[in-house]
């Protein structure tokens, strides 16, 4: 018997389980089907000795100080700024597009003619997706946003997505905008680290040796459910195979991962590289660049997208998209009918494409929300 069963041994459900046992003192048990806990986080030693992320690299980076608190009690973190490059005609510029990366492109002359047009439209350190870019009147600008839309966003969203760029939510091209900037930074948020030790270990200290947490791996909820005794369920799994797919299954994208090492101590001059236009995946990103780990070797990460099948692969990014969200929003609503006695919370029981900090905070929310009452 125990007061909470939680399904998935992710953020959402580690970050519930810590809660419920530190704060109320209750029992919970939870079921993980991999054979590990950290979810999409989790990281490993190779057999090189090098951190390696398995379900492919996680940067942590977060406005929110109350998450950093939180995670701060289970991890001490290295500073890291992420930078990204995109490989476009065999130059690497900066991602986001940005003014650095104008330079690289153009003609002197002409990358600073662009620049001030840039500036004079919309300011220095202003971000502007790309979608809105290319509905400028400026004809010099709408030249612009066409090039940077076919060389850097249009190949890459076809092959993350298999979709076009305007057939997905408007939030999830924004995610990467022009930045108008000479920062070549990936992100701008206030805190940016990595998890010294790496995820599983700040895991390990979140929810491992605690005598009211017990950790059920390689076991598939729906094997046990009808042999545990439990008073509420927390479910951190998709929300359309709780409800047995009843109005259909939720479209998600997926990913193949091959991690490569090689005998060099670098193997490429920054975190990731794009490739929209060459290859059939997206990016490369070497782990130690993220990591600061010292090793004579270098284990990098390629992604390879493809489409989900269930069963056969993991179900990695919701597809945000009106019709996925209206299909969502009917599980959301037979969620709302039970809600007394399970509780949804996470990137595939809410299918939102949420990252580690959003997480987090959802679960605390939830925490403080409908448990700690
Ligand atoms: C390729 C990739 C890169 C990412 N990079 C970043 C990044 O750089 N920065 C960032 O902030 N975020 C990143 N994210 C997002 C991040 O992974 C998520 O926000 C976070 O892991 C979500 O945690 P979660 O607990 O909600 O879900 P998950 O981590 O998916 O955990 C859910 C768990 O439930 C288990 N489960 C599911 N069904 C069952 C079942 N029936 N029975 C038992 N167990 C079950 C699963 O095995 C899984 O372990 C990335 C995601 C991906 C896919």
């Amino acid at each position: 018997m125990v007061d909470y069963l939680i399904v998935g041994a992710g953020f959402s459900g580690c970050v519930l389980a810590e809660r419920i046992a530190t704060v109320l003192g209750k029992k919970s048990l939870i079921v993980e089907k991999r054979s590990h806990i950290g979810g999409n986080a989790y990281d490993y030693y190779n057999e090189y000795g090098i951190l390696v992320h398995k379900y492919g690299p996680h940067i942590f980076h977060t406005n929110s100080q109350k998450v950093v608190d939180h995670l701060s009690q289970f991890t001490n973190w290295n500073a890291y700024q992420h930078k990204v490059l995109a490989n476009v005609d065999g130059i690497n510029i900066p991602v986001p597009f940005n003014l650095n990366s104008l330079s690289l492109i153009f003609p002197h002359e002409k990358a600073q003619h662009l620049e001030k047009l840039l500036l004079d439209n919309f300011g220095y350190g202003t971000k502007i997706p790309i979608l809105q870019l290319r509905q400028s009147t400026d004809g010099e600008l709408a030249e612009l946003a066409e090039f940077i839309y076919q060389k850097v966003f249009l190949n890459y969203t076809k092959k993350q997505w298999n979709l076009e760029p305007d057939e997905l939510d408007a939030a999830v091209t924004a995610r990467v905008p022009v930045f108008i900037s000479h920062d070549n930074r990936y992100f701008q948020d206030d805190f940016q680290g990595m998890p010294m030790e790496g995820y599983s270990a700040m895991f390990e200290r979140m929810i491992g040796n605690n005598p009211l947490i017990d950790i059920a791996l390689n076991t598939d909820y729906a094997d046990i459910l009808s042999s545990i005794q439990f008073n509420k369920l927390i479910f951190t799994g998709p929300i359309d195979e709780y409800f047995n797919y009843q109005f259909g299954a939720l479209p998600y994208r997926s990913l193949r991962f091959e991690h490569e090492t090689y005998n060099v101590e670098f193997y490429q001059e920054t975190g990731t590289i794009n490739y929209p236009n060459t290859f059939d995946y997206t990016r490369r990103t070497e782990l130690k660049h993220l990591t600061s780990q010292k090793n004579e070797r270098t284990t990098c990460t390629i992604e390879f997208p493809q489409p989900f099948i269930i069963g056969e692969n993991e179900p990695y990014y919701p597809i945000p998209q009106t019709y996925n969200n209206d299909l969502y929003n009917q599980y959301a609503r037979e969620a709302e009918k039970i809600e007394d006695s399970v509780i949804f919370c996470g990137r595939l029981a809410d299918y939102k494409y949420y990252n580690m900090d959003q997480v987090v905070a959802r679960a605390l929310h939830i925490f403080e929300k409908r448990i700690n009452i």
